[in-house]
């Protein structure tokens, strides 16, 4: 459905999409995930055709975009400043792409009554868009966008500006919409949830590069550098010395999966990695704090020697800031990291 191949753009010499290739099948959801400057907009802006390249190609159903206008790409957008029209209703808004194809009254009447029942916003056709909640005026914007069915929807920080909990909410809607529609959805933000909640497959961006790509859940089980693994937030992260399945860290000897790399490394443990036992039995812990989250409890750890550990353990097994604790490494929660 859209290829990158080379997409480049630069901002005086400073490249921020850097030789960027991406493929994005049908009815395929790509959260493209990185911090602020990583090029995501850019990246975006691009494909939407209202950004130049400097080089590459852009493609969509396999056609060169190159001179075609942003209203014949076919595609739906929707942006983080959600730019709704204050002036008309909802029902206005809603109908916006379609009165731009020329659709009769009745064609868009129906077609409008048809996306607000999509986005839970039924019979709201006559109200102001002022006189709406955030999260409504995030409805209608992705009414408007899906109105004209668009063979590619992006969104741009999509949710950035709701609060947490309707976010979550909006997030899960999103994904099973799109599923039940065969929606294509490129997306981008820099939440990592909101990623991976929506997405079929994460891109990781740094620097206008692709640091890695994968289904959530291989990026969140092997993050592949050091980069990724401390933009999803892991921060147990040691240099090590790997030899055969063993890595020698500040923390002491630490299994890792047989077939790793060799040699001196990075190493991330994830918290899932680090299990709790008796004191004596494994490298001696001091609890620091602790964080309830749901079912299970996040720890930090004060190892004897080593940075503090991150660990988690289940609710009703949970020690007290202050405990004596061990820990002992599972190598199925341990990542060799690759190069940056
Ligand atoms: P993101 O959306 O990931 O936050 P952007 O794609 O907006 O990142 O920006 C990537 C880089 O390009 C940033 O360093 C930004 O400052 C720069 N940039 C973006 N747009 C422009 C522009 N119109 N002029 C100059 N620099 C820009
Ligand atoms: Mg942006």
């Amino acid at each position: 459905m859209l290829k990158l191949d080379g997409a480049t753009v630069r901002f005086r010499q400073r490249a921020a999409l850097d030789a960027v290739d991406l493929e994005v099948a049908d009815h395929e959801t790509v959260c493209v995930l990185g911090p602020s400057g990583s090029g995501k907009s850019t990246l975006l802006r691009v494909v939407a055709g209202l950004q130049p390249l400097d080089a590459g190609r852009v493609l969509l159903g396999g056609a060169d975009q190159a001179g075609v206008p942003v209203h014949k790409r076919g595609l739906g957008l929707m942006f983080q400043d959600h730019q709704l029209f204050p002036q008309r209703d909802v029902a206005g808004n809603v109908a916006f792409g379609l009165r731009m194809r020329g659709a009769s009254r009745a064609e868009q009447a129906a077609r409008v009554g048809e996306l607000l029942d999509l986005v839970g916003l039924p019979g709201a056709q006559r109200r102001a868009v002022a006189a709406l909640s955030g999260g409504e005026q995030q409805r209608v914007a992705l009414a408007r966008a899906l109105a004209p069915s668009p063979r590619l929807l992006m969104l741009d920080e999509p949710l950035g500006q709701l609060d947490r909990t309707l976010r979550e909410r909006l997030v899960v809607e999103l994904r099973s919409l799109f599923g039940r529609l065969g929606t294509t959805v490129l997306a981008v933000t820099h939440d990592q949830g909101e990623a991976f909640a929506l997405a079929d497959r994460v891109v990781v961006m740094r620097d206008g590069r692709i640091a890695q790509t994968g289904t959530p859940l291989e990026v969140w089980q092997r993050p592949a550098s050091e980069f990724v693994a401390r933009f999803l937030g892991f921060e147990n992260v040691v240099p090590a010395t790997v030899t055969g399945t063993v890595a020698a860290t500040p923390w002491g000897k630490v299994p890792v999966a047989s077939g790793s790399p060799q040699g001196e490394a990075r190493l991330l443990v994830r918290p899932g990695g680090v299990r709790l036992v008796p004191a004596r039995d494994g490298l001696p812990c001091e609890v620091v704090s602790r964080t309830f989250r749901g079912n299970h409890v996040a720890l930090r750890l004060r190892p004897g020697a080593g940075p503090l550990l991150e660990a988690e353990c289940e609710l009703s097994a949970s020690p007290e800031p202050g405990d004596a604790v061990g820990v002992a490494f599972a190598a199925g929660g341990v990542v060799v990291l690759g190069e940056e």
